[in-house]
């Protein structure tokens, strides 16, 4: 049996890190270990190509810099050969977001991923790993929506199962997150945080047991680390807590990565750094009760949400509620979403938001009364 690793961008900042992630995939390799590798754009390297679809010409060159660079130290003259007629590509359009095709949006989105791709298989190489590159949008295909994209699970099923081949050969194969083809042909992007989305739509197509999501964290922490100093982080969660998590901004994740597991069977997510992978999402629904503090905005309010299955029982509508009688005034109103695992408090303002989130660590997560 292999699984999916999903190197996310989080820990690809320099040339070095892609180095490091392949000698980390070849300890794995040595562990016995055989999976497919799923990779993200550079760390920041997405957030360039949305200013360069702004108009910042900057920004292209900024990501050229980047990528030619890895391409040199790793893969010398081919590699960078490569990396720049990829890029002159995409810096020869005229783009201002918005004004311009959606598909040639998602066009210049989608050379994050496939650079990244090119320098981390060069890494691989490196460090003596017989692996191959492969193309997501020859295997990945999704429905016309461009820059949130859907998996069509159905009509991918045959590509992506050309994967097993390649595993059974003792090949890695090393293919792009985030990115897949329209009906059209055209390339799409799957939305912010995509790559998850493809690690766990892949493992769901081949029925794998086990997916990694390699991030820079020990897991998914219970509340914000930057509100709550030395926060812990969850041990398990359900699909369903996951997904809701999502929706409430946990570490960014698209929310498309756990919604495709709803209903699933045997699959175990890994979120993690190598070698302490802390949180694992399955099937299992195990306790009830609050595991995650979240915060996130809409367009007028501070949201903070309790996520856990059952919550939205009166016990512990009853001991949130009954938990921020202090903030009073700054509370506005709460949602219980049922039946989805959370309940919302919506706040004025960060100050009571963010008074709220310890409040409700202590109380809900602590066990703590007072
Ligand atoms: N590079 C894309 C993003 O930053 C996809 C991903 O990293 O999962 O949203
Ligand atoms: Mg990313």
């Amino acid at each position: 049996m292999f699984s999916v690793v999903k190197v996310g961008g989080s820990i690809l900042r320099s040339t070095e890190d892609y180095v490091k992630t392949a000698a980390e995939l070849r300890n794995l390799i040595e562990e016995g270990e055989r999976f497919i590798v799923v990779v993200s754009a550079a760390k920041g390297v997405t957030d360039k190509l949305l200013k360069y679809l702004n108009s910042s010409s900057k920004a292209i060159d900024e990501v050229k810099e980047f990528y030619v660079n890895a391409a040199r130290e790793i893969g010398g003259f081919k590699l960078v050969k490569r990396v720049e007629e990829e890029v002159s590509r995409v810096s020869s359009i005229q783009v201002k977001y918005g004004s311009v095709n959606p598909a040639i949006c998602d066009y210049v989105l989608s050379i994050g991923e496939r650079l990244s791709k090119i320098i981390l298989r060069g890494a691989l190489d490196l460090v003596g790993v017989n692996s191959t590159e492969l193309d997501a949008r020859d295997f990945i295909l999704t429905n016309n929506v461009h820059g949130d994209a859907e998996i069509d699970l159905e009509k991918t099923e045959p590509r992506v199962s050309k994967l097993r081949e390649f595993i059974s050969e003792g090949v890695i194969p090393v293919l792009e997150g985030f990115i897949g083809s329209s009906p059209e042909g055209f390339v799409t992007t799957l939305g912010r945080g995509g790559s998850d989305y493809t690690a766990t739509a892949i493992a769901k197509i081949l029925g794998l047991e086990k997916v990694y999501l390699v991030t820079d964290g020990p897991g998914v922490y219970v509340a914000n680390p930057s509100i709550i100093k030395r926060v812990e982080v969850i041990p398990k969660l359900s699909y369903s807590e996951a997904y809701e998590a999502s929706l409430h901004g946990v570490k960014r994740f698209n929310s498309k990565t756990f919604k495709v597991l709803l209903g699933s069977k045997g699959i175990r997510v890994y979120v993690g750094e190598w070698g302490k992978f802390s949180t694992v999402i399955d099937d299992n629904t195990g306790d009830e009760g609050p595991k995650i503090i979240a915060t996130s905005r809409d367009e007028s309010h501070l949201r903070v949400s309790i996520i856990g299955e059952g919550v939205y029982r009166a016990k512990y509508v009853v001991k949130a509620v009954s938990s921020l009688r202090d903030l009073g005034e700054h509370v506005l109103g709460l949602n219980v979403n049922y039946p989805r695992p959370s309940i919302t408090l919506l706040f004025k303002d960060e100050e009571g938001a963010n008074e709220a989130v310890l409040t409700l660590y202590k109380a809900l997560l602590k066990g703590d009364d007072t």
